[in-house]
């Protein structure tokens, strides 16, 4: 596994996201099953969200931790109206309760709403002083937001930013990727085989052939390659757990990720910040 540091901590650069796990009873025991395969394989980061499934994705995730707790680095968010002082308390204790577990590693506030950065960092902090979260985060912040919420008393402890980012999405490099990771805040790169488009992309497929390795697999090892950036698959199949997990042992050479520029420009100018 390669690591990343968050906050002081050494956390796996490779997790496992769950949007849309925990929806379908056919698929429930598959999906159990994946989690906790990404687990055996040291991929122990894992991401979920109150909004995912209405608390269906927590449910499931605090299934297939149990007895496991201590060997998963456990990602929340809580949703942007709920995220007053109080609200965000409240939705923390309902995220727990649907987990099953007494605490949080990360916690972040899923993207920026009408509730002032101050009120959310205010329930963040008492979170944090009662052993119920150990760190909190933020997502699909933008250059500008990120400034402000640095600018806002506490806001400079935040542990990361998790925004959408893979071959297909590169506008944060332009800007954002620079800046958090000069000040030691990675990146969450969500979607980071872009809901499995990319498996399905031509240009993709004939240079992981080539490479030898699958299109996830290379888009993945992409990411990896990167400095201060976790990437959080999502697989609900153990088949694909598996194949991702092989990601870490793609590396890529120059001319492989020239070839990826080639097809997948970077950025050659500011873009608003993309969103899933
Ligand atoms: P993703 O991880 O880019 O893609 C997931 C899709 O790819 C699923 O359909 C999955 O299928 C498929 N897949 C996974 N591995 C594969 C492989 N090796 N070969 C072929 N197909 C494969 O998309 P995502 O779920 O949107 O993003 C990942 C996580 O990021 C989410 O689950 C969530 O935790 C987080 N996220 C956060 C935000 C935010 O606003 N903060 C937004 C979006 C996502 P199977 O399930 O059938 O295996």
């Amino acid at each position: 596994m390669k690591y990343v540091n968050l906050a002081g901590e050494q956390v796996p650069a490779l997790g496992m996201g769950t949007w849309n796990i925990g929806d379908s009873r056919a698929s429930r025991a598959e999906e159990i099953r994946s989690l906790q395969r990404g687990l055996d394989l040291e991929m122990r980061l894992i991401d979920t969200a109150e909004m995912y499934g209405e608390g269906a994705s927590e449910i499931l995730v605090g299934e297939a931790i149990a007895g496991r707790r201590d060997e998963v680095f456990l990602v929340s968010k809580v949703y942007p109206h709920n995220a007053t002082r109080r609200g965000t308390i409240a939705a923390c204790e309902r995220s727990l309760a649907r987990l099953r577990t007494d605490r949080l590693d990360l916690y972040l506030l899923h993207w920026r709403g009408n509730v002032p950065f101050e009120d959310t960092i205010a329930g963040f902090e008492e979170l944090q002083r009662a052993g119920k979260i150990r760190h909190w985060g933020v997502s699909n912040l933008n250059l500008a937001d990120m400034e402000e919420l640095c600018a806002t008393p506490g806001g400079e402890r935040v542990a990361t930013n998790q925004v959408l980012y893979n071959l297909t999405r590169r506008g944060i490099e332009w800007d954002l990727l620079r800046w958090c990771v000069a000040r030691g805040v990675p990146i969450m790169a969500y979607s980071p085989i872009e809901q499995a488009r990319l498996v399905r992309d031509q240009r993709l497929v004939a240079l992981a052939r080539r490479v030898g390795v699958s299109p996830a697999q290379l888009a993945l090892a992409w990411l990896l390659a990167k400095d201060g950036v976790i990437a959080i698959p999502k697989a609900g199949r153990v088949a694909h757990v598996e194949e991702n997990h092989g990601a870490l042992a793609c590396l890529l050479d120059r001319e492989i990720h020239a070839e990826l520029d080639a097809l997948f420009p970077p950025p050659r100018g500011p873009q608003p910040l993309a969103m899933l």
